[in-house]
């Protein structure tokens, strides 16, 4: 008798929810498949680690999932390499070097960027935040080479907030001159509670960045930031951690999408049939959540079980995302706030908290 010829299942994008089905493939195989990962590098950081490896508590090798180990112990391959468009036709993944790979199954957990594409001069002397890797390495380029120190950080939000006391942190004590600044055209922290704006506004004054709101800018130069009202802010790091923009490409491959997110049903499956989307990429028109890793996290069971459950061609789980949890945000140093259920906490213990929850993430890889 001859044997079922494999499927192949086509991972696009190293991200979270990726990295935990092919560390749950490793003791439980996908059994009648041929994996396959598509990732630009050998690596992809964790996020909940990237405050602390920026303010220097953790090393890059601290921070950084290593899927090309993961995949190998996974039995699956890694396209070193980026995706730029799908053949939802003929089952295709393009990648930007020209070659393409079939699929019968496909999950899309590519994340967002942080690009601000229509600000001058934006590309040419900025740094978006997300993708992390490209910002870890130049971070660690910039803090790491003599000479003045000046950021700017655009966009005020937690994670932008969070950033700029670890940069603060960072370089404090530096000999040469130090200015961190985090900007926003409205004001800052607005998505977060009146409890946690309180006291990240406090540990921002306390680390020494300076907050300016209420100002946009017009173009980003290669030695500061231009305001619309004409005020110039010396800069020669200059990050983006403003929104949450989709890749471009993902709108194009014919996959329904709103405002360029991925539309997935409870299943975590696209309205193509075997394609599945997850992570930040990914819009769960049933129970919408805003962007943010635990969802990603809480993603990968229900995407294993269903690529299972796919090649099989039994009925597909649901994934129900809980409505809070608890958000941690480091201070610069070794400190944390904390929040849940409206209960808001600070300090040391706090950071230790944080600190085991994200080693022990990490250990499982
Ligand atoms: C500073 C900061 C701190 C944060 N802290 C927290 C936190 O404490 N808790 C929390 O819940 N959330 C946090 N977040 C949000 C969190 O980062 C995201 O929600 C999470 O990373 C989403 O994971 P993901 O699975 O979508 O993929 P991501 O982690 O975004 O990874 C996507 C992967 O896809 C790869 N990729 C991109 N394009 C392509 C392509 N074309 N082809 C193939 N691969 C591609 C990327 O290189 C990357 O490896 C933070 C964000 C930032 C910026």
């Amino acid at each position: 008798m001859s044997e079922k010829p494999e499927k192949s299942v086509v991972l696009v994008g190293g991200g979270h929810t990726h990295a935990l089905v092919l560390q749950g493939m490793t003791s439980a195989p996908l059994e009648g498949a041929q994996v396959t990962v598509i990732n630009p590098g050998p690596t992809a950081p964790y996020s909940g680690m990237l405050p602390g490896f920026v303010a220097g508590h953790y090393t890059r090798k601290e921070l950084d999932i290593d899927l090309a180990a993961l995949a190998q112990k996974a039995n699956a391959t890694l396209i070193d390499g980026e995706a730029k468009g799908i053949d939802l036709a003929h089952k295709l993944i393009h990648l930007e070097n020209g070659e393409s790979v079939s699929y019968d199954f496909a999950s899309i957990d590519v994340g967002i960027t942080s690009r601000m594409d229509g600000l001058q001069g934006f590309r040419q002397y900025a740094i978006p935040v997300k993708p992390l890797g490209p910002f870890s390495a130049r971070w660690d380029a910039f803090r790491s080479t003599a000479g003045p120190k000046h950021v700017i950080i655009i966009g005020g939000g937690i994670a932008g907030a969070e950033l700029a006391m670890a940069m603060a942190f960072a370089l404090r004590g530096a000999r040469e001159p130090v200015s961190v600044r985090l900007l926003d055209r409205g004001r800052i922290l607005s998505a977060n509670s009146v409890k946690a704006q309180k006291r990240v506004r406090k540990e921002l004054d306390a680390n020494g960045v300076q907050v300016l709101e209420g100002v946009e800018v017009a173009e980003v130069r290669e030695r500061g930031v231009v305001f619309t009202d004409g005020r110039v802010f010396e800069a020669n790091f200059v990050v983006g951690a403003a929104g949450a923009t989709p890749h471009a490409w993902v709108p194009s491959t014919g996959l329904v999408t709103k405002d360029g997110f991925i539309d997935v049903n409870r299943s975590l499956e696209t309205n193509e049939k075997g394609v599945f989307a997850v992570g930040d990429c990914a819009n769960m028109t049933v129970t919408p959540r805003p962007k943010a890793g635990v969802y990603a996290v809480r993603q990968a069971p229900i995407l294993l079980a269903n690529l299972r459950k796919s090649l099989a061609g039994e009925a597909l789980d649901h994934y129900n995302p809980q409505t809070d949890y608890l958000k941690l945000v480091s201070l610069g140093g070794k400190r944390a706030f904390g929040e849940k259920s409206g209960l808001g906490f600070a300090g040391n213990l706090v950071w230790r908290l944080k600190d085991r929850i994200d080693r022990s993430f990490m250990d499982q890889f």
